[in-house]
């Protein structure tokens, strides 16, 4: 994202880059600030036991460690901890990994993101529910890969479940992740996510300290309620939210289940509010727990919703069925209810952990395979999709967000099967032209996608093309395997090889990857800090605009933005994730064009 011009005159506040004034030693005073304001507000990460002093992981070479002055060093120790610091345990919290200034944008293409969010969210609740289409086009990506094929046997078995109530509650607590394409000027969109969309809390106090530091340092930024300096800057901190907006979804996921299940059945008691709960489903020894946390409080404290930390394990362990159901349901066939068997009459059955009702099941586990190591966790996902509980999200919306869906929704007309015409939002922020169709208006976000099956006759003639061109010129692609969480896809000479291992035609052996385009950002310098250490370092921002869409059955019950994130990387790292090491969080600062 381009750096925001230094003005040729600097004579007005409106015009002057906010950070022209910071020099070395101002540096490390902000730097100090930041991890201050990090360290005492709750965005924090766990530092593992071992951990070295190493910044990122792909950059073992720091070539700038923070110096701080002495009344700053003292505090500074004290927050991030601990290493040289005489009793400190082996073991402790550590700011999360933060850029010091917040990073340009230009407001036009935030707003288009922010447009088309609920949009975003339709598409995948509607393909959600075409489950034939689903299989049908996951069909040869789970040919080629076990964990596709396990998650759409989860689908198959349980579908009498689905398929008999119109009652399903399903919560997308999705995020849209966007590059701004220097070559194109477009922002094209790196992936949709519809499970375990993580950092909405962490990002959110990233906004939250960047209006902080601005106003302390005098940065002249607009922020979200405007602030001691009231002259119209070209720069502007949006307010972000996500917190508050995520955890209002969970709330209202809960209220549906809840409410429902009280009047339909008011004899009985375990269905009340009191006795029935959020299940938070992490992954065992969870590093990124902070973020959750902070979303159980806000869920607790302004929803009086309560939750709890399970596995998948403890839910296989320790879930149980209750006796609320239709009479015809008795026999107790969890593990083979989608066979085939049963009528569709099914009714999705209540579910209880430790005699507390499981309103919401909120999964920020069980994206890839190594959350399943053995048969238990995968019967959890049945039990879970067997139950009336509200899922965030259903089996179904974890494949919606698979990346050979994204490529398949690429396709001519894809878009439009899903997309009903009148579902443009009415947002009148959105610069985009409103004649633009919902269709045109996500598409316009769609990077170049190719299939690789050779499934598709037409699609394989342009897939061997994609192909071609990347053995020649890998730097302008990405494969990608049916995988989440990051560092999962191949860039480079890596991905030369594996086309060349493969044949290098669309060809079954391919089908579990797709091939992208690869979106090329424009850099920016940023002052990244990690474990109290900065640097000053040529840069790259992914924007994340998060959004909540609620459904019983076909019916839409909420679709709205829930904020953003924005995290930010050292330039020559291809991947992208701060819990995986390479990115940090970040916020967005909002760039009007010049008049
Ligand atoms: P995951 O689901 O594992 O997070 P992503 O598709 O989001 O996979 O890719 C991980 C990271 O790799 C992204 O956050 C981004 O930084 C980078 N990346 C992914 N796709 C592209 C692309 N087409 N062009 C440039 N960078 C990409
Ligand atoms: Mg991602």
């Amino acid at each position: 994202m381009p750096s925001p011009p230094a003005s040729a005159s600097a004579s007005t506040a409106r015009n002057s880059d906010p950070f022209d004034a910071d020099d070395e030693s101002s540096t490390a005073s902000l730097v100090a600030d930041a991890v201050t304001w990090a360290s005492t507000h709750g965005m924090v990460r766990e530092r593992e036991k071992r951990e070295t002093g190493s910044f990122f992981r792909s950059d073992q070479n720091l070539d700038a460690s923070l110096n701080l002055p002495p009344p700053h060093r003292h505090h500074h120790q004290k927050v991030v901890g601990l290493s040289g610091v005489a009793g400190a345990p082996e073991a402790a919290l550590v700011h999360a990994p933060l850029s010091a200034r917040p990073a340009p944008l230009p407001r036009k293409a935030f707003e288009d993101a922010a447009a088309a969010s609920t949009l975003f969210n339709s598409l995948a609740a509607a393909v959600s529910l075409d489950e034939a289409w689903l299989e049908g086009t996951l069909a040869a990506a789970a040919g080629a890969d076990d964990f596709t094929a396990r998650l759409l046997q989860v689908l198959r078995k349980t579908r009498n479940y689905r398929k008999g109530s119109s009652e399903e509650v399903v919560l997308l607590l999705s995020r849209s992740d966007y590059l701004l394409d220097k070559p194109s000027s477009k922002l094209l969109q790196v992936e949709l996510n519809t499970i375990a969309s993580s950092f909405g809390c962490l990002g959110d106090a990233a906004s939250r300290m960047h209006l902080a530091l601005s106003a302390k340092r005098g940065w002249g930024i607009d922020g979200g309620r405007g602030g001691q300096d009231k002259k119209k800057s070209r720069f502007s901190l949006p307010e972000n939210g996500a917190r508050a907006a995520l955890a209002s979804g969970l709330a209202a996921a809960f209220d549906e289940v809840v409410r429902n299940s009280s009047s339909s059945t008011s004899s009985s008691p375990s269905s009340s509010t009191s006795s029935s709960v959020c299940l938070f489903v992490v992954q065992p020894g969870e590093k990124n727990a902070y973020d959750q946390a902070l979303l159980a409080e806000a869920l607790l404290v302004d929803h009086g919703v309560p939750s709890v930390r399970v596995t998948l394990r403890e839910i296989a362990e320790r879930a149980t069925f209750g006796e609320e159901n239709d009479g015809n349901d008795d026999d107790d066939d969890g593990g083979n209810g989608g066979n085939g068997k049963n009528d569709g009459k099914k009714k999705q059955r209540p579910l209880f952990l430790d005699g507390r009702r499981v309103a919401v099941a909120y999964l920020r586990a069980g994206y890839g395979p190594s959350d399943y190591p053995s048969d238990s966790e995968w019967r959890a996902r049945e039990v879970l999709e067997m139950s009336d509980a509200a899922l965030c999200p259903s089996v179904a919306l974890q494949l919606a967000g698979a990346k050979k869906v994204q490529q398949a929704l690429a396709a001519p007309g894809a878009t439009e099967r899903f997309l009903l015409s009148d579902s443009a939002p009415s947002s009148s922020s959105s610069s985009s032209s409103s004649s633009s169709s919902p269709s045109e208006l996500v598409r316009a976000h769609f990077a170049g996608l190719w299939g690789l099956d050779g499934a598709v006759k037409e699609e394989a003639a342009a897939a061997n093309q994609a192909l071609k061109e990347a053995l020649v010129h890998p730097e302008n692609f990405v494969l990608k395997p049916q995988r989440e969480g990051g560092g999962n896809n191949l860039y480079g000479e890596q991905l030369r090889a594996k086309i060349l291992k493969c044949g290098s035609e669309a060809d079954p052996k391919l089908a579990g990857f797709i091939l992208m385009q690869r979106i090329l950002p424009a850099t920016h310098e940023a002052l990244l800090v990690r474990n109290g250490v900065s640097k000053r370092v040529a840069t790259v921002s992914e924007l994340g605009i998060f959004g909540i869409h609620l459904r019983r059955g076909t019916k839409t019950l909420l679709n709205e933005r829930a904020g953003h994130l924005l995290r930010t990387k050292p330039a020559d790292a291809n991947e992208g994730g701060v819990a995986s090491g390479y990115a940090v969080l970040d916020s967005p600062m909002l760039v009007d064009e010049e008049d």
